[in-house]
């Protein structure tokens, strides 16, 4: 049976309780409003941990002030069942006056590697990823996290902070889970209607467009950016906010195709901001 906590107390207590048992623990931390993205996350823990926690927080310190934190969906109940059914060991649901007190006030920063993509156009939206996740791998004290290769830049990102703070902690990159039809699974396909769940197929076939060029032999980042965008403002109702090549380490920007680079891309489809990429290794 799933334990919830909502308290950081409770949290902290068991997570020694394992720790000090000698029990392995895998953290999977999400925003809730969970599909097969976030279950494969969940399964790879529960298989490889003798203890899985999953927390469910939506994080106000990584919405900018314009964004959805508000109609962001929640659905604990079914949470609760799908955790259930994967046989993880406790949920860590906290409000956010639990997380951030009155008087909060640290941040944990991570440069360079935040400048760009979606660092670029979501300003703080790193700071707050990397400061929640600092407060949670304190609460829970993982042995094991798990992230999806989805979000690449915060994977990236946090990798780099566990490194560079020294956390006790392996961080776990996972594949993205897509529909059938490609679109990369995400809680904000909820926003979409269905005449934009249709449009929201030009992210991962404009992915495919670069995946064909770079097969054909081209190299000309340049290039290989203007045919995304090209195909992908073909559609009415998508617009771009970025389609970027980078290098896969630094995420800089590249002017030639070398491995390992990442081909990130952001979209708005209607008011819905969709995100997707390909890591090319
Ligand atoms: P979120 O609830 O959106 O913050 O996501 C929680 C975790 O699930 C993050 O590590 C995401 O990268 C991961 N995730 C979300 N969608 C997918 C997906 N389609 N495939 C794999 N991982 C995903």
């Amino acid at each position: 049976m799933v334990k919830v906590f909502r308290t950081i107390g409770e949290m902290k207590n068991i997570a020694r309780d394992w720790g000090r048992s000698g029990l392995s623990i895998g953290f999977v931390p999400t925003m809730g409003c969970l599909h097969d993205g976030h279950a494969s996350l969940i399964k790879k823990s529960v298989s490889q941990n003798d203890k899985t926690v999953v927390s469910i927080f939506v994080n106000p310190t990584q919405f900018g002030p314009e964004e959805d934190l508000d109609k962001y969906p929640r659905d604990f109940d079914s949470d609760l069942e799908l955790c259930q059914n994967i046989g993880v060991d406790a949920i860590f649901f906290p409000e956010p006056s639990m997380m951030y007190s009155d008087n909060y006030n640290t941040y944990v920063n991570v440069k360079q590697l935040t400048n760009n993509l979606c660092g670029k156009s979501r300003k703080n939206h790193f700071e707050g990823v990397c400061t929640v996740l600092t407060k949670l791998f304190n609460i829970v004290k993982p042995d094991y996290a798990y992230f999806g290769k989805k979000d690449a830049q915060q994977l990236c990102v946090v990798k780099r902070m566990v490194e560079d703070l020294n956390f006790d902690l392996k961080i776990i990159g996972c594949d993205i889970v897509r529909e059938s039809d490609g679109l990369a699974m995400s809680s904000r396909n909820k926003y979409l209607s269905s005449d934009e769940r249709a449009a929201a197929l030009c992210l991962n076939k404009s992915l495919n467009v670069a995946k064909r060029l770079i097969s054909a032999g081209k190299t000309d980042v340049n290039m290989i950016r203007s045919e995304m965008i090209e195909f992908i403002s073909k559609q009415p109702l998508a617009k771009v906010d970025y389609v970027e090549i980078v290098d896969g380490c630094s995420l800089q920007p590249i002017t030639c195709i070398t491995k390992p680079c990442l081909i990130a891309i952001a979209v708005y489809i209607g008011k819905t901001r969709l995100i997707d990429n390909f890591y090319y290794e």
